[in-house]
């Protein structure tokens, strides 16, 4: 086993105290913070490449164990941060097209009806997708990881969503595959999100059937999704259409999420936790009813405060998530329509601004939470003894300078 060192790190943070409350009433003590701090971790080779495998050791530079003495060393120099890596947990990163034009439109007063009168909206990326080929599909996603990467995100999820055709959302959904072996250094999660919009060339029951009786099974048999989600919102899926879809996911053994209560209340975010789902997303219009199911709930709430500061719409309730106990995570929601963009440090800017929120609370939100939304908290999100060496150097001396500054 060769080992490797990072040693007089500014500031390094373990969030052992985040994983041990799992995420819920963070505080500044349970980040773990420790000045000077040194990394000990082990390695691995996958496909040539020598990559971080399992942290052995955290502590002070200065009480590093002499069985290490010898062990190859980077020193940090005081000059950075070493943080657990950034997870990602909702993003919509592979899709052909752009929506730039639509933007200044709506910037310029024209309503979203409008513009889904001229051919707009989702179904413009819809048809772009579509069009593109898997290799086109696959080269805009590469760059894409790269930069969302450059910023210290080491997982991801990634959604399908833009095909709302069977040989489509497979289509996306191989590209989050072949992203895998593309990308050993980074881990990806992959939801199948047929049930995003419905396709202009079929009927309401129709769709649904294609997704219940074809899509679905098709996903689990080839492997091809980790986890099942749906827009259940005013004009998109119901209640009840999103139960059935979720319903049949487990069935099939694939985890569920939801996109929840982001347009209009529906109290899908009380069904998410009433289905153990691993997340419910956006809720922005939840209710203190649905507050009370969600947060003692295993369910993380996911915000994507990226989203309404782009639509100029009301944020989440996140104080009253965070206070009523609920594990809070941030994502950046990246996508054409309603939130270009890939820096999740941004997201945290936002985040700090307009939901409130602590450094604690952040740091905790794009770690331990965030893996824990993809059912990963056992490997990812804090940098303890055993788990996945997953760490990010950060080109700041301390955590917040990520988001203190905003948009770099
Ligand atoms: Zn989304």
């Amino acid at each position: 086993m060769k080992l490797r060192a990072l040693i007089h790190a500014s500031e390094l943070i373990t969030g052992a105290g985040v994983s041990q409350k799992d995420g819920r009433h963070i505080t500044e003590e349970d980040l773990g913070a420790i000045p000077d701090g040194a990394l000990v971790y082990s390695t691995k080779v996958v496909q040539g490449k020598t990559l971080p495998h399992k942290v052995i050791w955290t502590g002070k530079t200065s009480e590093l164990p002499r069985r290490f003495a010898k062990i190859p060393k980077k020193n940090l120099r005081m000059k950075h941060s070493l943080i657990p890596g950034f997870v990602d947990c909702h993003t919509h990163l592979v899709f052909a097209g752009n929506r730039a034009d639509e933007f200044a439109a709506r910037c310029g007063g024209a309503t979203y009806q409008q513009i889904a009168e001229k051919g707009g909206g989702i179904l413009k990326t819809v048809r772009a997708t579509r069009e593109a080929t898997e290799k086109q599909l696959e080269a805009l996603a590469v760059e894409r990881v790269k930069k969302s990467a450059s910023y210290g995100v080491r997982t991801f999820e990634i959604k399908s969503g833009y095909g709302l055709d069977f040989e489509t959302e497979l289509k996306i959904l191989s590209v989050i595959k072949r992203l895998k072996t593309r990308f050993p250094e980074y881990t990806f999660s992959s939801t199948f999100l047929g049930a995003h919009a419905f396709p202009p060339e079929q009927s309401r029951e129709a769709y649904m059937r294609e997704i219940l009786e074809h899509m679905l099974p098709e996903v689990a048999r080839k492997k091809l999704a980790d986890c099942c989600d749906v827009f259940i919102d005013a004009g998109y899926y119901t209640l009840a259409e999103g139960r059935a879809i979720l319903q049949k996911a487990r069935a099939l053994r694939l985890q569920t999420r939801m996109h929840a209560d982001e347009l209009a209340n529906t109290e899908s975010a009380a069904l998410a936790a009433e289905l153990g789902s691993l997340s419910a997303d956006h809720l922005l219009r939840i209710s203190d009813r649905s507050i009370t199911k969600l947060a003692p709930s295993n369910t993380v709430a996911v915000l994507l405060p990226g989203t309404a500061f782009y639509l100029k719409a009301p944020h989440a309730p996140a104080r009253k998530l965070i206070e009523a106990g609920a594990c809070v995570a941030l994502a950046t929601d990246f996508n054409p329509g309603t939130c270009m963009c890939l820096s999740l440090p941004t997201i945290m800017t936002i985040a700090a601004l307009y939901l409130g929120m602590s450094r604690a609370e952040i740091l905790s939100a794009v770690t331990y939470s965030g893996a824990k939304a993809l059912g990963l908290q056992s490997r990812k999100g804090s940098l303890e003894k055993g788990k996945d060496a997953d760490f990010a150097v950060l080109p700041f001396s301390s955590f917040e300078e990520a988001y203190y500054r905003f948009a770099w």
